[in-house]
């Protein structure tokens, strides 16, 4: 398959630009944000890890040098170290992954290799500290590329949901009612930091993924009056419309406005108080994109991920999970055109992998997950033959003090709903 930098072009509407396809070490130097790629605009907040220039020979070296080359460390290092490729990344890099998956598939794919001294985690940053909240002592997680961010986690900080906490508090009161119930139930989408999930353990609330969002939020309602839900306002707000909520009982929290920019009223009546999180690649995709499709296409299947706005969704055939929609096109039986909402790398790997479908991307410009994309393999093969010579480089350490508690709000997601 050709790699997704051939693919990158200036195009009207592009929120990315073709120099994403230089190399991402062009980024690594103080560059005030994430981009180009999903989203110029998506700001690396202060204090977010950054990446210090990948030595000049990964730079320069040709895509076959270095995929000899983390050939050759792999080898050496055998069981020692897995490698972890989330659907999203580039080709050049999954081709040398163990495990192939969404984050929270591989966090436990992880769990499988307990012998293995070194996981790297080619993802990005919250994926890693999942995976270090879950593996075992001794093991080190490593990112190797630590300006891989996601934009919508770093869009809900702890501070500010501490802020938002206190002022649900102030107005709710901490009684539950006759029925048991608290008056809120903070629930966390696995899109967020280590810090968020360590909140939600702490104060009775719990984690979802974009595939168990729904039992997580009947989990949430059974043990409260409602629920603040971050960091992605699209994923709660088409989860709780499909169980029935209605979207004036959603109302969104801005952390810039006192009470989040709503009044008494809505907020006593809120089920879900949603967060103004958004991903920016699922944000791409419009209503007139799914309408472009039925008419280039007709009798096309739609199927879009939960984290695109609400009216793509409701104009789509279906939605959900990566591995959803991997699953919805494998059990096709007849040939089928499959028009694919969610991001590029795992729309044309499913492309590849079901030839007897037509599978294309409802975004015809091509905007990669630009965090995802700082995983060239360069930096892959760097942090491997560092691990050749004893060495670990980016590792991730998620505290105990935050570890605890974020591991006791998974444990409950996966009581409330095992992973498949
Ligand atoms: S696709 Fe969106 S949610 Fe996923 S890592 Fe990229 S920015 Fe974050």
């Amino acid at each position: 398959m050709a790699s997704v930098d051939t693919l990158i072009v200036s195009a009207p509407g592009a929120t990315c630009a073709p120099e994403l396809a230089d190399g991402p070490w062009t980024f690594d130097l103080g560059t005030p944000g994430y981009g180009p790629g999903a989203s110029m605009g998506d700001v690396i907040p202060t204090g977010s890890p950054r990446q210090g220039q990948l030595p000049v020979e990964y730079q320069q070296a040709t895509g076959a040098q270095l995929h000899d080359r983390i050939r050759a460390a792999k080898d050496t290092l055998g069981d020692r170290v897995v490698i972890l490729g989330h659907f999203y990344q580039r080709d050049e890099v999954v081709q040398h992954a163990d495990f192939l998956g969404d984050s929270f598939q591989l966090a436990n794919a992880a769990q499988t290799v307990p012998n293995a001294e070194a996981i790297v985690f080619c993802g990005v940053h919250f994926m890693a500290e999942t995976a270090d909240i879950l593996a075992r002592e001794g093991q080190a997680v490593i990112l190797p590329n630590l300006a891989a961010g996601c934009s919508m986690a770093d869009m809900a900080d702890i501070d500010s949901v501490r802020e938002c906490w206190e002022q649900l508090e102030a107005l709710y009161g901490t009684e539950p009612d006759a029925e048991g119930r608290v008056p809120v139930i903070p629930v966390t989408y696995m899109n967020s930091s280590a810090a968020l999930k360590g909140f939600c353990g702490e104060h009775g609330g719990i984690v979802c993924t974009s595939s168990n969002a729904a039992t997580v939020l009947e989990w949430a309602f059974e043990r409260g009056q409602r629920v603040l839900f971050f960091p992605d306002q699209h994923l709660g707000r088409n989860t709780a419309k499909a169980m029935g909520v209605p979207l004036e009982q959603m109302p969104m929290w801005n952390p810039h406005k006192p009470f989040g920019g709503n009044d008494a009223e809505a907020l006593s009546d809120a089920r879900v108080i949603l967060w103004h999180g958004f991903c920016s690649v699922h944000k791409r995709f419009t209503v007139a994109q799914v309408e472009q499709a039925r008419l280039d296409f007709p009798g096309v299947r739609v199927i879009v991920h939960p984290e695109c706005p609400t009216a793509v969704v409701d104009a789509a055939d279906e939605a959900g999970s990566t591995e959803y929609i991997r699953r919805a096109i494998a059990a096709a039986t007849e040939p089928t055109t499959f028009a694919v909402g969610t991001e590029i790398n795992m729309v044309n790997r499913l492309a590849s992998e079901f030839p007897q479908h037509t599978i294309f991307c409802l975004d015809p410009v091509v905007c990669p997950c630009s965090t995802m994309y700082r995983i060239h393999p360069g930096y892959l093969a760097w942090v491997l033959e560092a691990l050749v010579r004893g060495e670990v480089l980016n590792q991730i350490s998620v505290p105990d003090d935050v570890a605890v508690p974020a591991r006791v709000a998974l444990e409950r997601m996966l009581a409330a709903k095992p992973v498949i």
